[in-house]
């Protein structure tokens, strides 16, 4: 069947692995995601709705996913197919239970790549256990698209540690985090910086949410999401919390950016997939003019197009997905996937509100959240414009 709710089950052909793999995985999905519809979470109150659903994903065994075994995790590497696959199922229930899910290992993959055996240690396993909820502070009031922009600083401190000044903007889970993973510009002037040529160089740094010097105010966007500004001000971050070594900073975020980029595509899937579920249930059942809607062909027709478009999308973000695991994918093939996914996922929903009419708009259903829910996915871990960069550059300049 076109759209059985079973990933593996619309043949696919690209997931990479042993189906069996996917197929158990798919098998834990469908208990989880019905226990949620059972017993669903209030998400008016954003940040306890987060703090719930990271207590109830950990419980699930579901956060092994974003760290590798030796912490806890599912396989010795994270598996982007593995993030796609459960990021679809998550998003068709909830944008808020997808982004729970992934902030855990967004959040957190630059220690994963680039934190010291003992952070490593400390952090990972409490990450899958849910005790600790993670952020990605990248981007900057001046230093959006543009992260090399970013004004702040990591000073030499005391015992070799660093000492952050700056602000970041938009960083999810900032009002509930207890982890960061922060992005700054290495201060000139240091021996480091020197043998760097007077070019920036940006480091990476664990912060605890708790550290002195560190303010968040929130900030609301359209659809339910912990999100805020953060402060740094003199926070002291010892050596050992330094990521990777001087200079890796931009290299560890985009290297998270490469995996996690792909399973935006994949949660982009989730939401389509409903979209098509409401869309195609309402014009069967909704009778005009003596008849289905679902009878009238210019209506079948639309349907049929952005559904044959959803096919497509999903094949290009298991294709990158399968490349990636498999250690042979580029930068462009992260970036088509999510560029080709959100954009899709944004006109499959726009056809389910437009097909459900009034009803669609109408506060409280699917299609009025869904609506909301997609926008951000074309904006956020770059926007479609900046994967098109990515693209054009693999074009034109090799890459
Ligand atoms: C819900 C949400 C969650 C987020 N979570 C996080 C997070 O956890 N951590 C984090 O660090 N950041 C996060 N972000 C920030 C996000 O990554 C940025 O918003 C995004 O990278 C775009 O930056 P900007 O908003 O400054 O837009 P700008 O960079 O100012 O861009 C504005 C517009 O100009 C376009 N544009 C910019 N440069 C070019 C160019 N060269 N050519 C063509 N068009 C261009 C962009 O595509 C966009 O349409 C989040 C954002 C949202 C909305």
């Amino acid at each position: 069947m076109m759209f059985s709710t079973r990933i593996l089950d619309r043949k696919l052909g690209v997931v990479a692995g042993d189906a069996e793999q996917w197929r158990a995985l798919e098998d834990e999905l469908e208990v989880f995601c019905a226990a949620i519809t059972a017993d669903p979470v209030d998400e008016r109150d954003e940040d306890a709705a987060t703090r719930e659903y990271v207590r109830r994903l950990a419980a699930a065994g579901l956060l092994r996913h974003v760290v590798p075994a030796a912490y806890g995790g599912a396989s010795p590497q994270l598996r982007t197919t593995a993030l796609c696959l459960v990021r679809q199922w998550l998003a068709r229930r909830s944008g808020a239970l997808d982004s729970a899910f992934v902030m855990q290992g967004l959040g957190s993959y630059a220690v994963t790549l680039g934190g010291d055996e003992a952070l490593r240690a400390q952090l990972l396993p409490r990450v899958v256990a849910g005790e600790v909820i993670c952020a990605f502070a990248l981007t900057e009031p001046e230093a959006g698209s543009d992260v090399a922009a970013m004004t702040t600083t990591a000073t030499p401190g005391p015992d070799g540690g660093v000492v952050l000044d700056g602000e970041k903007c938009f960083i999810s889970n900032a009002p509930i985090a207890g982890s960061y993973v922060v992005f700054a510009r290495e201060a000139a002037g240091t021996v480091d910086a020197a043998q760097a040529g007077g070019k920036p160089r940006y480091g990476a740094f664990w912060v605890p949410g708790d550290a002195p010097g560190l303010s968040v105010d929130p900030i609301h966007v359209i659809a339910p999401h912990p999100i805020g500004t953060v402060k740094f001000r003199g926070v002291v971050v010892p050596a050992a919390h330094r990521l990777g070594k001087f200079g890796d900073g931009l290299k560890l975020a985009f290297s998270t950016l490469d995996v996690f980029r792909i399973s935006v595509g994949g949660a982009a899937l989730g939401l389509a997939d409903r979209a098509l579920e409401e869309t195609v249930t309402h014009l069967k059942r909704r009778v005009q003019f003596g008849k289905p809607l679902a009878t009238q062909q210019g209506l079948r027709f639309l349907v049929a197009e952005v559904a044959t478009e959803h096919v497509a999308a999903q094949m290009l973000v298991y294709r990158a997905a399968g490349a990636r695991d498999r250690g042979d994918a580029a930068p462009e093939d992260s970036a088509v996937a999510k560029l080709f996914a959100t954009e899709v996922a944004q006109r499959v929903i726009d056809r389910a509100v437009q097909s459900l009419g009034g009803l669609g708009v109408t506060v409280g259903q699917a299609t009025e959240r869904l609506y909301r829910e997609i926008r951000a996915l074309r904006i956020y871990e770059g926007t479609s414009e900046i994967q098109k960069l990515v693209i054009a550059r693999a074009l034109f300049d090799g890459g």
